[in-house]
């Protein structure tokens, strides 16, 4: 990616991160220079008094993280990881007992050995060949700036005060400083460092803000005050604009915003390909109050209603009566349109804190889903009862996550069933033709998908678990996210597999995973066959006009060259190449980011 300063260095490029553009005032963030001093000490009652101070300042800056996590705005819950990586790094002993022994050693304060700790840490970072993984110096930085500031007592250009509509310019943006912004106030991002996959960028994402990474310069270029254009689809952001640049700008945000109503526009339109194949588009939902955006979106129905929200709340678990109004209402708000209740899946990174599960070394590979609720049948009867309960009023498929074989299956169908007895005796009306079916998103459940498909009504593909699964990567380490790749041929033959096994027993199978709202995959799953798409809301309308301009010949054309490729890279390369030959605004507007 080029990065250079032209045009007297008033026009910068950097790495774009989310597509929009912004107009504003510049707020210069200096969070990257904490004056640290040296200081040499004579005897060892001041080497320890630095050790204790050295130690305070790790528990002070572990109580900010660990307070700044708790008060981690909702859409940004999701990044809450980072700072875990950031408590981690702070009680990693490369950080927290090399300083110790310097202090101790060379008898110098606590500061200058710390800024000691961290080159010879970036050293070690530098040396490793991976560029992913080198590049998260930056979080060992961050934890580092805390800490020299929360030392010298310098609190820092509080980011929590910001009250105008401002654009952010910083050296880098640490997630703990994006938590403490008053992000209702932040019109875009600029940062001099960072990449596609820095913190900054994917807080970014997820705030669905305007911004620009790896401008270099931009807290030297930028003055508090200034005047900005950041452009999040080019990654180009101008110093003090001319009016030309203004009005040129102006024009460009139009354009964009044109074409983002010009898709919403046409989001009621059916997902069918120009060779007449019809695919179903639904969204994927977390709680009741999604199903509006849902529909307005064009989703057709609830492909995931993921009903883990009411037992998260941390008010106990939910009762029957609670579950079965909330299941009701989406299923009125969707009728006829099918939703697909999940059950619980709780378990892995989703806990409720009455579960009194014993700590679990991989949670990921623990009792989660339908595991816990086959251990605590109780829990599971009450949603089974409150699901099928609700699906009198409207069209309910009820679905098993994380099934890993068919006894599982078998286990979970047998409640259901005594459930419906129970229910037919107390002459409670449900759906008898209720539809069941399972989520693929275990290898094992693929290896099975023929045996299984004689025993559901449907299938919907969960990616995200599969990925996580099939390539053995934890989905919540970022250290290993750049391992995390829908794009790996095992994941595209994984996936022929389970749709090759619903087509013999003639049952509908579907995607849910994020892979189902990502540009860049739609042509490999039109090519593959899929009956129905789920996905956030936001992504249907582009998804679906994409699709109607796929003929299915040609995606499945492409899938067969496609399966000829040995590597992910290959296989991203070729798509990536062809998305850009078919859709070349989508490029151009921001949404194929490399
Ligand atoms: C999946 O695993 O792909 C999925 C859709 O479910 P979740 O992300 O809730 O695990
Ligand atoms: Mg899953």
């Amino acid at each position: 990616m080029t990065k250079r300063p032209v045009a007297g260095e008033r026009e910068l490029r950097g790495i774009p991160v989310y597509p929009d553009i912004v107009i504003g005032k510049a707020h210069l963030v200096d969070r990257s220079r904490v004056k640290i001093v040296y200081q040499c000490f004579v005897n060892e009652e001041q080497s320890n008094r630095e050790i204790e101070r050295f130690e305070d300042a790790l528990r002070s800056v572990e109580a900010q993280f660990v307070s700044l996590k708790n008060t981690m705005p909702e859409t940004l819950k999701d990044q809450a990881f980072i700072l875990d990586s950031h408590l981690m790094i702070l009680k990693d002993s490369m950080l927290r007992d090399s300083t110790i022994d310097r202090i101790r050693k060379e008898r110098i304060n606590a500061e200058w050995a710390l800024k000691k700790t961290l080159e010879e840490i970036r050293e070690v970072f530098e040396q490793i060949d991976d560029d992913y993984i080198s590049k998260r110096i930056s979080d060992v930085e961050n934890v580092t700036e805390r800490l020299l500031r929360t030392l010298s007592g310098d609190t820092g250009h509080s980011l929590g005060g910001i009250n105008q509509r401002v654009i952010i310019v910083a050296h880098d943006l640490s997630p703990a400083d994006t938590t403490e912004l008053n992000t209702a106030k932040v019109m875009g991002f600029i940062t001099d460092v960072g990449g596609r996959t820095s913190h900054t960028a994917i807080m970014a994402q997820a705030l669905e803000i305007p911004t620009v990474v790896g401008l270099e310069h931009a807290t030297a270029l930028v003055e508090d005050g200034d005047l900005l254009i950041v452009d999040g689809s080019s990654g180009v952001v101008i110093i003090n604009p001319e009016d030309s640049d203004i009005i040129r700008y102006q024009e460009r945000k139009l354009q964009l915003q044109k074409y983002k109503s010009s898709i919403a526009r046409t989001s009621h339109l059916p997902a069918e390909t120009p060779d007449g194949h019809r695919i179903a588009v639904n969204a994927n939902i977390e709680f009741l109050e999604e199903v509006a955006a849902a529909k307005d979106c064009g989703g057709e129905g609830i492909g995931l209603y993921r009903t883990e929200f009411l037992y998260l709340r941390g008010k106990g678990f939910p009762e029957e009566e609670e579950l079965f109004a909330d299941y009701r209402e989406v299923v009125e708000i969707m009728r006829p349109a099918p939703v697909s209740i999940r059950t619980l899946d709780l378990g892995g990174d989703k806990f409720a804190s009455e579960i009194a599960l014993s700590e679990e070394n991989n949670p990921a590979l623990g009792l989660r889903a339908i595991r816990f609720c086959l251990r605590e049948p109780e829990i599971f009867k009450t949603q089974l009862r409150a699901i099928a309960r609700a699906s009198a009023f409207g069209r309910i498929q009820l679905m098993f996550p994380m099934i890993s074989g068919l006894q599982e299956l078998l286990d979970a169908k047998a409640i259901l069933d005594q459930v419906k007895r129970d229910l037919d005796r107390e002459h409670i009306p449900y759906d008898k033709a209720m539809e069941v079916g399972i989520m693929v998103e275990i290898p094992s459940a693929v290896a099975m998908a023929e045996v299984l498909a004689q025993y559901v009504d449907f299938f919907s593909i969960g990616t995200n678990d599969l990925i996580q699964y099939a390539l053995a990567i934890d989905r919540i380490n970022e250290h290993v996210a750049y391992m995390y790749q829908p794009f790996h041929p095992a994941i595209i033959r994984m996936i022929r597999q389970v749709v090759a096994a619903a087509r013999t027993e003639g049952i509908p199978v579907s995607l849910c995973g994020e892979m189902a709202g990502d540009p860049l995959c739609i042509s490999i799953l039109l090519g593959i066959g899929l009956d129905g798409l789920s996905m956030n809301a936001r992504s249907i309308p582009l998804i679906k006009k994409m699709i109607r301009a796929i003929p299915m010949q040609q995606a499945r054309a492409d899938l067969e060259d496609i399966m000829l490729l040995k590597t992910a890279t290959e296989v991203r390369a070729y798509i990536l190449q062809r998305t850009r030959q078919m859709f070349p605004e989508l490029e151009e507007k921001g949404y194929l980011l490399d």
